[in-house]
Parts: C-alpha cells; sequence; structure tokens
C-alpha cells in the first residue's frame, strides 16, 4: 500500500481540529459523561487585574499553567475519534479475539488505515505528524476496549517508530517509516530466555561478516511478533566490553535463518502475539545497524522510559474501561432489595475510591507524558505512573468484578478479562519492583547530601 493511497481519516480530523466533523456519541460514551478527558479548560491568559480570559493559543508566555490533564483541541480531537473507533469497530470482536487468542487482520489494517501506526511520525514520512501526549490518549482510548490492540498500537509508536525517529539515519528514515505509518507493523525484542529484568545480561550475539552483520541467538516474549515484519533486536556486537557492546539492529522477517520458535498462551492481553524468536546466522546488511554500534542499551532505556508512559496510558484505560462497565451495570441493570445494587453505600463508597483512584493514575501518565514533551526529565513520572497504574488497573478492575457479582465472573461480559488483562502490567517494560528500584536510586540520589 502506498504511503499517497493510504487514508488516515482519524489522525487528520485530529490534526486539523477545523476540518473536524461532530462525532456521535455513542450509547458507551452518553452512559459516562464524565470519563471523557478529565479536562478541557480553555488556556488562560494572564491579564493585569488577575482576570483570565480565553487566550491566544500561539502566545505561550502569557499563559497561565493549565490542569495536567488539560487536552488541546487536537488531543481531544484525537480522544473522541479513537473512542468511536474503538467502539464502533474494535468492540463487537473483543471477546472472539480474546478466545481466539489471535488478532483481527482487519483491525490491524484498520489501525494502519485510521493512521494509528504513525501517531509522531511527521506526514513527510507519511505519518500523522502529531505529539506523543496525542499518541498517549490513543493507546489509553483504546486500552478503555481492548487492552490487546492498544498494546500493538503502544509498541509500534512508542518504541519501534520512536527508535527509527530518535536513531536512525535519514536514509533508514525514509525507507522505513512510511512502511510503519502504512502497512508494517513493527516488534520491539530485547528480552531473552536468560534476561529479562536484567536486560542487559543478554546473550545474543552480532558479528561483524562481509556484508554487515550476522545475528545468532533467541528473543522471548516478543509483542506484535506474529504480526509484524519489521523488528529492532537488541544484540551484543563485543561482548568483552559487557553491556557496552549491546548494539541495535532493524531485521526483515523475510531474512534467512529468522524464525517464530513458539507463540505463548497467555493469562490476558491473548489477542497480542508473544513469541519467542530464533536468530540463527541471520545475515543483514551494514545499512540495518540502528544508530551507532555499542550504544544499544542507551537506546534500549530511552525508549523503554518512554514506552512506560504508554503502558501506563494502557493501564489507565483498562482501569476507566473496567469501571464503566461495572458502572452501567449497577447503576442501570441490576437490582436486589428493590433497589439498583449501585445505590447501596457500601457500593458507591467503592466506586468513588476506585474513580478517585483511576483519576491520579491519569494525572501522573499526563504529567509525565507533558514533562517528555517540554523536555524535562520525566524518568521518575514514567516510572510512578506505570507503577501506579498498574497497581489501579488491577485493583479497579478486580473490584468491578465483585460488583457485578456472577455477572463479572462469566465470559460472558468483559469484566474478567480486564482483570486478566490488568496483569500484565506490573510485568512488561520493566517490573513494578523495577520501577520502585528505579523511583528509589533516583529519591537516593536527590536526597543523599
Ligand atoms: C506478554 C508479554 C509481552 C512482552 N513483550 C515484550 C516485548 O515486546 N519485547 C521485549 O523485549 N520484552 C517483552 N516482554 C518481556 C518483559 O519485558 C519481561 O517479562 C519483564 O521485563 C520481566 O522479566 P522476566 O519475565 O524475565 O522476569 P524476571 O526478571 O525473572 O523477574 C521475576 C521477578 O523477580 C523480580 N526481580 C527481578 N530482579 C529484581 C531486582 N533487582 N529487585 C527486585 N526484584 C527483582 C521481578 O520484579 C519479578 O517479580 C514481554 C513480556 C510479556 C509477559
Amino acid at each position: 500500500m502506498s504511503v499517497a493511497r493510504t487514508i488516515r481519516p482519524l489522525a487528520r480530523a485530529a490534526a486539523s481540529s477545523s476540518s473536524r466533523t461532530p462525532l456521535s456519541r455513542t450509547a458507551f460514551q452518553r452512559a459516562s459523561p464524565a470519563s471523557r478527558c478529565l479536562s478541557t479548560t480553555p488556556l488562560r491568559r494572564y491579564e493585569a487585574n488577575n482576570v483570565t480570559t480565553e487566550g491566544d493559543p500561539y502566545d505561550l508566555t502569557t499563559m497561565l499553567p493549565t490542569p495536567i490533564t488539560h487536552f488541546s483541541e487536537t488531543e481531544q480531537a484525537m480522544a473522541e475519534a479513537v473512542s468511536k473507533f474503538a467502539n464502533d469497530t474494535i468492540l463487537p470482536k473483543v471477546r472472539e479475539m480474546d478466545e481466539n487468542e489471535k488478532m483481527d487482520p482487519a483491525i490491524v489494517e484498520q489501525l494502519f488505515e485510521q493512521g494509528l501506526m504513525g501517531i509522531e511520525i511527521p506526514e513527510k514520512y507519511g505519518g500523522a505528524g502529531m505529539n506523543f501526549t496525542a499518541a498517549i490518549v490513543g493507546i489509553e482510548e483504546l486500552a478503555r476496549v481492548d487492552p490487546s490492540v492498544s498494546v500493538m498500537v503502544d509498541v509500534h509508536n512508542t518504541l519501534v517508530n520512536t527508535a527509527i525517529l530518535k536513531y536512525g539515519t535519514e536514509e533508514s528514515r525514509k525507507k522505513w517509516l512510511p512502511k510503519l505509518a502504512t502497512d508494517t507493523v513493527g516488534s520491539f525484542c530485547l528480552s531473552e530466555p536468560a534476561s529479562g529484568s536484567d536486560a542487559f545480561a543478554l546473550r545474543t550475539k552480532a558479528e561483524k561478516s562481509s556484508n554487515g552483520y550476522k545475528i545468532n541467538g533467541s528473543k522471548m516474549w516478543i509483542t506484535n511478533s506474529i504480526e509484524a515484519d519489521f523488528f529492532i533486536v537488541f544484540a551484543n556486537l563485543n561482548p568483552d566490553k559487557g553491556y557496552k557492546g549491546i548494539t541495535a539492529f532493524i531485521v526483515d522477517k523475510a531474512t534467512k535463518g529468522f524464525s517464530i520458535a513458539k507463540k505463548e498462551k497467555k493469562l490476558g492481553i491473548r489477542a497480542s502475539s508473544t513469541c519467542v524468536i530464533n536468530f540463527d546466522d541471520v545475515e543483514i546488511p551494514a545499512s540495518n545497524l540502528l544508530g551507532e554500534e555499542g550504544q544499544g542499551y542507551k537506546y534500549a532505556i530511552g525508549l523503554l522510559n518512554e514506552g512506560r508512559i504508554g503502558i501506563a496510558a494502557q493501564m489507565t484505560g483498562l482501569a476507566l474501561g473496567s469501571f464503566e462497565n461495572a458502572a452501567r451495570y449497577v447503576w442501570n441493570d441490576r437490582k436486589q432489595f428493590g433497589s439498583l445494587v449501585g445505590e447501596f453505600q457500601g457500593m458507591q463508597h467503592q466506586l468513588a475510591q476506585a474513580y478517585t483512584d483511576i483519576s491520579a493514575a491519569r494525572a501522573l501518565v499526563y504529567n509525565a507524558a507533558r514533562k517528555k514533551e517540554a523536555g524535562q526529565d520525566f524518568v521518575r513520572d514514567a516510572a510512578m505512573a506505570k507503577l501506579f497504574s498498574s497497581q489501579v488497573a488491577g485493583r479497579v478492575s478486580g473490584a468491578a468484578i465483585e460488583w457485578m457479582g456472577g455477572m463479572g465472573f462469566v465470559r460472558e461480559g468483559l469484566a474478567e478479562k480486564y482483570w486478566r488483562d490488568s496483569k500484565i502490567g506490573a510485568i512488561y517494560e520493566g517490573t513494578s519492583n523495577i520501577q520502585l528500584t528505579t523511583i528509589a536510586k533516583l529519591l537516593q540520589r536527590e536526597y543523599t547530601a
């Protein structure tokens, strides 16, 4: 599919708010009006008498701070458009994809058509040319309906596309980004059978060959690997240098010696593929080196720091989705003792606590995203956002099953699926212990005299 032929209605509509058509609200949204973005407060301008008015959005020098969760018009349009797409197109297939443990190829195709696979890729490379927060908004809205689709978009955008944008040469950007924006799914291959949390103990090796490099080894737990054709692979080019030998490479799935050894059967996010990949004398050209030799560990750290905000958004979207699913039931459908079960104070307090937790998690997520966009240090914020969001997702989706009683436990609805899906938030892109270690290390640095 050529870039020119590709249509990206969602991102285009979002990027050009003036050309945006009003989106009809689905029944899903109507039932939960307060669950849209936390704030749409317009930017405000400071004036001498302390009265604030709507200001010129381009005059940043006179702007007062806005709430962390303020969405720009573009981001708000993105949220609405993705929410509509998720409810109209993905929702009817969620249960089937989970039962079959397979992503529907039509969904993948539509993600490309909607521009959701090239959110931050500049328009000159065929992408939507939007900002990081727009990607976070999209990931969150997708997870509200299906965390499996959300993680596909998350890994592809925040790890793979970003890797090429940040570390690729202009030649490789021109070669790969138009494909990644339009028809080629990407995977990010760091983990191995013997290296998970201790990622830089990886054993996959690269050596120089006559035309470029040769890779040998195995990768484990690789998201998107069934659907992907494009793999960013971390291998050690100089094991004598330890982690400083780790180098990033681009590998095409069609390369001889590349094979998918095993597809994992999982507890949650079952429609998202997770595989073991083998590399047996995989020869790649020198142009498939990503960035510089020996810099792979730095790239991996940098990418995962950003990627964590995406996983945190996946978890807040999941938490919100599970909350809304249960809230609709307890406040509309289920009566006991002559009342809707959501009218009992014991239930109301739990619902209120859960929504407060979700709102706190979202504030952490959007604060981390804004700090990244502002070029500020966001590492601790990203770790806190991922840690807390995954905890909230687990708590809320677990409680939501209980609020729905037997209806929460059966596989007819989505309550039990949200809870199964929530477990991964505390594992990938750094376990919760690893996030705690990062947070503590940075705190100790700050508080050490
Ligand atoms: C569904 C799924 C998708 C994934 N997708 C990808 C992908 O696309 N690409 C990729 O590269 N990887 C991927 N991963 C791998 C994922 O990043 C790792 O599973 C994760 O980093 C944890 O590694 P591990 O599973 O080996 O756990 P381990 O590292 O073995 O950890 C086991 C336990 O020990 C704890 N622990 C380990 N070290 C410490 C420590 N120093 N201090 C305290 N506690 C510690 C952990 O917190 C955890 O509780 C995926 C994993 C899953 C399950």
